[in-house]
């Protein structure tokens, strides 16, 4: 299927959605960071996680249809699982999906029939065009591109980790669709990566282009979500906890760049009266250096010094790290305070004389 451009298209395919996520340049450790959503893992690995959208649980098609969107879809369902009704045709979900992390788990006939490419021949094709090959790889040679969890043509995976046919095999796959200018030219390709049976057989691989027989096949622009489809090769294959995650766009988070210090906004005079070494309670010590035009503190026995920057009189932040630093000058015979707070930690020292 190839979509020719229209503006819709072209507005759809420069949409900020499909870009990479800006996220914000942060100071280590900062504690203002946005956490991450909380998932309930499953409860099995074979289990979906609670944010997963579960394509098959064992008891209906009601997520999948024909290979062209017929309904229903005409593989058979029994016993907890789904099997490949030779000669039906191959399955596709009722949804479009795009970028994921998708959880097969299938199963080769038993006894093996055939030999090669058909013995337990079956496929996990992501956006009904790039396919991570099912076949039963268990005492059976094929070509290596076209063995279980192949990226049929492309790749042959790093190991055979096939179980027996009869036995669940798993796939665990993250899954980047291609990404197009909007003038419709690939600005990245697909990434697939697999892991077959909990072993890493695909490792983040750059596609080609899509599945093809005989003939590697360029890329061909198409939509940001696609159906995933199941092949049907003949073989009775069967499949069973079927789950996916959409996947967020990839964010890109540029280093914090730290400014240079305001600390030289201070005269030498100023700066030198921070300059020394501290001591806390447990013994602890830590020094405040003359670090360029500013100070940097050099503290928990760290080989580096941490610039600072001036906050207000006697208040310094760490440039490149979320904390703070306060000095509290001296009296008497009480020596100057200094305490730190970063990552967790707070810590008081005196000045040492
Ligand atoms: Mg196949």
């Amino acid at each position: 299927m190839r979509l020719a451009p229209t503006p819709l298209l072209a507005l759809l395919f420069a949409s900020a959605a499909l870009l990479p996520a800006q996220d914000t340049a942060w100071r280590q450790h900062d504690p203002d960071r946005p956490h991450p959503a909380i998932v309930t893992p499953g409860a099995t690995p074979s289990a979906p996680p609670s944010d997963a959208v579960v394509l098959f649980d064992g008891r209906s098609l009601d997520a999948w249809r024909g290979r062209e969107g017929a309904v229903p879809a005409q593989w058979v369902v029994r016993d907890g699982y789904m099997e490949a009704a030779p000669g039906t045709g191959a399955i596709q979900t009722a949804e479009p999906l795009g970028d994921m992390q998708l959880h097969v788990e299938w199963a080769a006939p038993t006894p093996p029939k055939g030999r090669g490419q058909g013995r337990g021949n079956s496929g996990v094709i992501l956006m009904g065009r790039y396919e991570v090959q099912i076949l039963d790889s268990y005492d059976n040679t094929t070509y290596a591109d076209g063995q279980a969890a192949a990226v049929y043509g492309q790749y042959p995976p790093l190991v055979n980790a096939a179980r027996p046919p009869g036995e669940w095999q798993v796939y665990d796959i993250v899954f980047r669709g291609p990404r197009w200018s909007a003038a419709g030219t690939l600005t990245r390709p697909a990434y697939i990566t697999v892991l077959h049976n909990g072993v890493l057989v695909q490792d983040h691989v750059a596609l080609w282009g899509g599945t093809a027989w005989l003939r590697p096949a360029p890329y061909e622009r198409h939509a940001t979500k696609l159906p995933l489809v199941l092949q049907d090769h003949s073989n009775p294959v069967r499949f069973r906890n079927i789950w996916m995650r959409p996947l967020p766009a990839e964010p890109v988070v540029p280093p914090h760049q730290g400014t240079a210090s305001d600390a030289r906004h201070l005269t030498a005079a100023q700066l030198a009266v921070y300059v020394g070494t501290y001591r806390a309670s447990n013994g602890e010590t830590c020094r405040v250096l003359r670090l360029g035009s500013g100070i940097g503190l050099s503290i928990f026995d760290r080989p580096d010094t941490m610039p600072l920057v001036t906050a207000v009189d006697g208040d310094f932040t760490f440039r490149d790290t979320a904390g703070h630093v306060r000095f509290t000058p001296g009296t008497g015979s009480t020596p100057m305070r200094l305490d730190v707070s970063i990552a967790e930690v707070e810590r008081s020292y005196s000045r040492v004389p």
